[in-house]
């Protein structure tokens, strides 16, 4: 596959990174994962927005405009194969001797790289996955996309031990989203998901799902939720740009409402899959 490092297009095999690299030794830098539909960026602005609020959070310059962004991630594009990829790009606060203080006058590293992006199986959009709930352990500036995911992944290596595709975070009682997904609780024909603060990561599909909502008047709550209600709720969804919009149907080998994916996920994911195809959303 062709990748690109700073300022090249490569194969994967000849892309090498520093071993002072700071993503390398700090996990000093943010991401962003783009899924491509029909050879088409989804949302690339907005995801262009999180990278600049990302980059911000961590005082890392943005080493390139957005228009520079939107060549560079439609040429890889053009050197993958597939129609619907997963664009993954990395931004690092780069190479430099191993010191907590950022260093100054050091270039980032920039890397990019895109897989082709699998639908998501159908067994999962039939029976929905299962989660479980574990403790929030991760940091409190959640709203930043580090690269840093240690948390998410043990809690993620957590679910996958118990059978689970999901883990559902809880910090101080309530849901906050899922290792690697925004998350959402229906009660009474209401959807519930908490709000954008430092707690959770403001994903592109949660804005894709709630606009979706909106115009198809089911109404939302942008409140978080404690697990003891959760244990009630009609419907748990989760969301992310690879795994678009998937029902929670067993949390904690408990039956979520009927065990079935609900009326209102029946909904939202039929006006998801018609409304991620057209150009420009
Ligand atoms: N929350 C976390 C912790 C994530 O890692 C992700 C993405 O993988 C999301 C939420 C969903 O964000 P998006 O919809 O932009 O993919």
């Amino acid at each position: 596959a062709t990748v690109f490092l700073n300022d090249t297009f490569l194969p994967a095999e000849q892309a090498k990174v520093s071993v002072y690299d700071r993503g390398f030794l700090f996990g000093d830098g943010v991401y962003e994962v783009i899924p491509v539909y029909g050879r088409q960026p989804f949302r690339l602005k907005a995801h262009l927005s999180r990278l600049q609020s990302s980059l911000d959070g961590i005082h890392l310059t943005n080493p390139f405009d957005d228009e520079r962004w939107t060549q560079l991630i439609t040429q890889l594009i053009e050197q993958n194969d597939s129609d619907n990829q997963a664009v993954y790009l990395q931004v690092t606060r780069g190479v430099a001797p191993r010191e907590h203080v950022f260093p100054e006058g050091v270039k980032p590293t920039v890397f990019m790289m895109s897989n082709p992006l699998n639908s998501v199986p159908e067994s999962y959009k039939e029976q929905g996955i299962k989660a479980i709930t574990v403790d929030d352990i991760r940091w409190q500036r959640c709203d930043i996309k580090a690269i840093t995911l240690l948390p998410n992944t043990m809690l993620r290596q957590q679910a996958h031990e118990k059978g689970a595709g999901e883990a559902i975070l809880i910090r101080d009682g309530v849901m906050t989203e899922g290792s690697a997904s925004n998350s959402y609780a229906v009660f009474d024909g209401v959807i519930y998901t908490a709000a954008k603060d430092n707690t959770v990561l403001p994903g592109i599909t949660r804005d894709f799902v709630l606009e979706l909502a909106a115009k198809a008047n089911i109404p939302y709550k942008e409140e978080s939720v404690t697990a003891d209600r959760l244990t009630q709720a009609d419907e748990i969804w989760i969301s992310s740009s690879t795994r678009e919009l998937l029902a929670v149907t067993t949390l904690d080998d408990k039956p979520v409402g009927h065990g079935i994916p609900g009326p209102l996920w029946q909904k939202l994911d039929a006006l998801y899959q018609r409304d991620k195809l057209e150009a420009n959303q």
